[in-house]
């Protein structure tokens, strides 16, 4: 098969890992920089220009679009889409996990372990929006952080009115969530292909840290999942609507809790610590299930 993979960077390790997984098993598969496409957007015969001339046609585009790029990426993505080209996570599903709130939204509806949330722009009680989380110790988190930037612990009442009402006055929007104690510093990336987890590793926040983040210091290592957390893993996915994804949970007091659904997860962490060939798990994905025109807006 023709493959792209849309990434900004080449030499990135997940990307690397892509080509190397592709080859290896006989397809054709090349970079292609997110922000060098750019699109003819003509009556009956969309198109993507790249380096002066048009692509040719791709069997399936695998989209590895960083956040700092989610509306131009996820653009280039649709424009594949309405060529009828497969691709591995569709655009709308992209933009759809990049929202916290609306992912949070979403599966709530659907009855996925959630961490109990607020949500807030400028609210008229900041003492109830507290309280309706189940009060201090909680998280504060700014709605477009990532890699644990802009996620607090306030441990009293007092210091959760006095984050919140700071982060107001710079007008970002801010999830308040429960503080999931009992996780311990630790998270669960369940790497999901296919609606199927493939792998998982337990990320353990280096000492003194809440956040498990990798790029935060943290540390990872093979786990073995219950059902119930693998259940909720895919259930996520499904909802979200993307064939692969990485779904972070914690392991609360009531059962595994999802905490974010990342439509671009890293390679890396995962095959070290699980020893698993994930991007080849994504390519016998793309060998069964790449079809022309089949992306339809999925995900609940
Ligand atoms: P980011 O998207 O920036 O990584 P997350 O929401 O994933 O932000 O939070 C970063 C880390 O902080 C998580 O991996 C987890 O270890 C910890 N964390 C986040 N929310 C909670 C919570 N409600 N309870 C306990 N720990 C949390
Ligand atoms: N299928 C979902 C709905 O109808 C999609 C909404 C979304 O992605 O925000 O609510």
């Amino acid at each position: 098969m023709k493959i792209a993979v849309l990434s900004r960077n080449e030499n990135l390790y997940s990307t690397r890992r892509l080509v190397e997984a592709g080859r290896a098993r006989g397809h054709e598969v090349e970079v292609i920089d997110t922000l060098h496409c750019y699109m003819d957007i003509t009556r009956s015969r969309p198109a993507v220009r790249y380096h002066g001339e048009e692509l040719p046609y791709f069997d399936a585009v695998i989209p590895r679009i960083g956040a700092s790029i989610t509306f131009y990426g996820t653009a280039v993505v649709r424009q594949f889409e309405m060529m009828g080209t497969f691709c591995v996570n569709e655009s709308v599903a992209i933009s759809r996990s990049r929202d916290k709130l609306r992912s949070l939204q979403l599966m709530s509806r659907k009855d996925v372990g959630l961490p109990r949330t607020g949500f807030a722009s400028k609210p008229d009680n900041v003492k109830d929006l507290i309280k309706n989380v189940g009060g201090a110790p909680l998280v504060i988190k700014l709605l477009e952080g990532t890699q644990g930037i802009g996620v607090v612990l306030a441990d009293t009442n007092k210091a959760a009115e006095s984050i919140i009402e700071a982060f107001m006055g710079l007008k970002a929007n801010i999830l308040v969530q429960e503080y999931i104690k009992e996780a311990g510093g630790a998270d669960i990336r369940c790497f999901v292909v296919g609606g199927k987890v493939v792998a998982a590793m337990k990320r353990q926040g280096a000492e003194g840290e809440f956040r498990s983040n990798l790029h935060r210091g943290g540390s990872a290592q093979l786990i073995k999942l219950t059902k119930e957390e693998r259940a909720t893993a895919a259930k996520a996915a499904k909802v979200m609507g993307l064939n692969v994804c990485g779904v972070d949970l914690l392991q609360s007091k009531n059962g595994p809790v999802v905490m974010e659904v990342n439509s671009s997860p890293g390679l890396e962490g995962i095959e070290q610590a699980t020893g698993k060939d994930v991007a080849g798990l994504i390519f016998d994905f793309i060998e069964t299930d790449a079809k022309p025109h089949k992306t339809k807006t999925k995900g609940k």
